[in-house]
C-alpha cells in the first residue's frame, strides 16, 4: 500500500520497518513523532514533554540541547566535512580523539580503533582477535566465551555474542564459535540458600569448566558488560570480575569489557571496568562517546595486541579491516567536544552523585507489591516487576506487565525502557537532584498504574 496522506505518521506506516519493533503493531498504533530535545527532556509533535528517563538508547550524556556539539559539527563540517583514514591518510580529529582516549583509559590501553556503531565495533574486535591468532601463528584459538544475557548487537557477529534468545533463534545465530556462560545476576540465577559469594564462585568454576572442556588453546576472548545493562540492568556479584580477569590471565585468554553503555561515568566511576577494578586488554565504548550526537564507536586497546598485528610474524595480509566511516571527522571532533563538556562539567563526578541520590530513592519501592528488585550502580537502574514477590515468580507471559507500565510511563511523561518486565531508568548525566525526585515520582505513579491495570486484568 503507497501513502495516500502526507502525516508524517502516514508516511511513516506505509514506508518503514523499525527496528525492534512489532511492525503490524505499529501500523495500527502510529509512531510517537519525537520532534525537539532541551536538557533531558523531549517533546512530542504536540508539544508534550517527556523526561527521557533512558537518555535515548542510554546514551546522550549530555542531555539533548546541547550547542557546543552542534558548533563542533559544524566547524568540522565547514572545514574537512569527510575523509577516511585508510592506507597512511589521518585528519586531526581522530588522531586527537585518540590521544584523549588513551589518555582517559588505564594505562595498558595505548591504541584506537573506530567504527560507527557498538555492533561493528563487538564485530571488529572478534576479527582483530581472529587475525591476531593468526598472525601470531595459533588460527585454533578462536573462540569466545560470553553471559546468556548479555547484549554486543545485532551484526552476524556480534549477535552471536549476545545472549538473548530471540536475538538468536529468530536470525540462526550464532554463527561464530561462542560459549554462552551463566549470567552473573544474583537474584535470579543464585540457587536457594546460595550466598553472594558461593554464587561468585560457582559461576567462576563454571567459566573455568567451559575453559578446560574447550581448551584454552581454542579460546580468544572472553567478553561481557561490566554492568549488563540491555538484558535487564543487572550488576555482577562481589568477586565476579576480579575473578574472571584472573581465569583470562591465567589461560591467556583477552579480556574484553563492553562499555558501550557503562563507558564514560554511567556507574559514577570513568569506567564500568574501573568500577569493578579489574583491566581489559579491549575496551569497546559508543553511545555516551558522542552523546550519540553522531554514531561512533571507539575500541581501545593494548599494544601487546597492537604489536602481534603490527609484526605480524607468520605473514599473513595487511590488516584489511575497516570501514568508510572509520574515525569520520565530525564524529570524532564531536566526541572530543562531548568528552571536554563532561570533563569541565564534571559529569562523571554529578553521575556519581546524582546516581547515589536516585538509587536511594528508589529503594522505596523494593516496598512496592509488584517489585521483586531494585537494582543498579550509578545513572542507571531496574526495577524487575514480579507476579509474586516471595517466591520472586515472574508474570506470565514475561514483558505484557513491563510493556505496559513502559505505557504508562509515556501517559506520565516518563520515557524508560521495559526489558521483559524490568523498568530501567538511565537518564542523561547532567541530570539535576530536583529532576531525579521528578523521575522517581513519576515513576511511583507508573507502578501504581501499572498494580491497578494488573489487579483489573487478574494477572497476580
Ligand atoms: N554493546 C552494548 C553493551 C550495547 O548496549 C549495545 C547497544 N545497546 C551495543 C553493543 C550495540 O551498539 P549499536 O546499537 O550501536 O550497534
Amino acid at each position: 500500500m503507497k501513502p495516500t496522506s502526507n502525516s508524517a505518521q502516514h508516511v511513516d506506516i506505509t514506508t518503514s520497518l523499525h527496528p525492534y519493533t512489532d511492525a503490524r503493531r505499529h501500523e495500527e498504533k502510529g509512531p510517537l513523532i519525537i520532534d525537539r530535545g532541551e536538557g533531558i527532556y523531549v517533546y512530542d509533535q504536540s508539544g508534550k514533554q517527556y523526561i527521557e528517563g533512558l537518555a535515548g538508547l542510554w546514551s546522550v550524556a549530555v542531555g539533548f540541547s546541547q550547542p557546543r556539539l552542534r558548533d563542533a559539527a559544524a566547524a568540522q563540517m565547514d572545514r574537512l566535512p569527510y575523509y577516511h583514514i585508510f592506507a597512511h591518510k589521518a585528519h586531526e580529529p581522530s588522531i586527537r580523539l585518540a590521544e584523549k582516549l588513551v589518555e582517559m583509559t588505564p594505562e595498558n590501553l595505548t591504541r584506537v580503533f573506530y567504527t560507527s556503531s557498538g555492533s561493528e565495533a563487538n564485530d571488529t574486535v572478534v576479527k582483530m582477535l581472529w587475525y591476531m591468532n593468526n598472525a601470531l601463528g595459533r588460527p585454533e584459538k578462536k573462540k569466545f566465551i560470553a553471559r546468556t544475557k548479555g547484549y554486543h548487537g545485532i551484526t552476524v557477529a556480534s549477535g552471536s555474542l549476545t545472549g538473548l534468545p530471540g536475538n538468536h533463534r529468530d536470525f540462526d545465530l550464532p554463527a561464530i564459535p561462542v560459549r554462552h556462560v551463566t549470567c552473573p545476576h544474583y537474584y535470579r540465577f543464585a540457587e536457594a540458600g546460595e550466598s553472594e559469594a558461593d554464587f561468585t564462585a560457582r559461576l567462576l568454576k563454571e567459566i573455568e569448566d567451559v575453559i578446560l572442556e574447550e581448551g584454552a588453546d581454542t579460546i580468544a576472548g572472553f567478553i561481557g558488560e561490566p554492568l549488563m545493562a540491555a538484558g535487564g540492568v543487572m550488576p555482577p556479584p562481589a568477586g565476579y570480575w576480579p575473578g574472571v580477569e584472573a581465569l583470562c590471565r591465567k589461560y591467556d585468554i583477552k579480556l574484553i569489557a563492553d562499555e558501550v553503555i557503562n563507558g564514560f561515568g554511567r556507574l559514577g566511576s570513568s569506567f564500568g571496568s574501573v568500577h569493578y577494578g579489574f583491566t581489559p586488554d579491549i575496551m569497546v565504548t559508543s553511545k555516551q562517546l558522542t552523546s550519540s550526537y553522531m554514531p561512533l564507536a571507539a575500541i581501545i586497546f593494548s599494544e601487546e595486541i597492537y604489536d602481534a598485528i603490527a609484526d605480524n610474524t607468520h605473514k599473513i595480509g595487511t590488516f584489511g579491516h575497516g570501514y568508510t566511516a572509520s574515525g569520520h571527522p565530525v564524529a570524532t571532533a564531536v566526541a572530543l567536544e562531548n568528552l571536554a563538556i563532561i570533563e569541565e562539567q564534571d559529569l562523571m563526578g554529578n553521575a556519581a552523585r546524582m546516581g547515589e541520590v536516585m538509587q536511594k530513592a528508589l529503594a522505596q519501592y523494593a516496598d512496592h507489591p509488584l517489585v521483586g528488585e531494585v537494582r543498579g550502580a550509578g545513572l542507571i537502574a531496574g526495577l524487575e516487576l514480579v507476579a509474586d514477590k516471595a517466591s520472586k515468580r515472574p508474570f506470565d507471559p514475561i514483558g505484557k506487565v513491563g510493556t505496559a507500565a513502559f505505557e504508562f510511563g509515556h501517559d506520565e511523561g516518563l520515557i524508560l525502557r521495559n526489558v521483559g518486565d524490568t523498568l530501567a531508568l538511565c537518564p542523561p548525566l547532567i541530570i539535576t537532584e530536583e529532576q531525579v525526585h521528578e523521575i522517581v515520582a513519576r515513576l511511583g505513579r507508573v507502578l501504581d498504574l501499572t498494580a491497578g491495570w494488573v489487579a483489573a486484568e487478574g494477572l497476580a
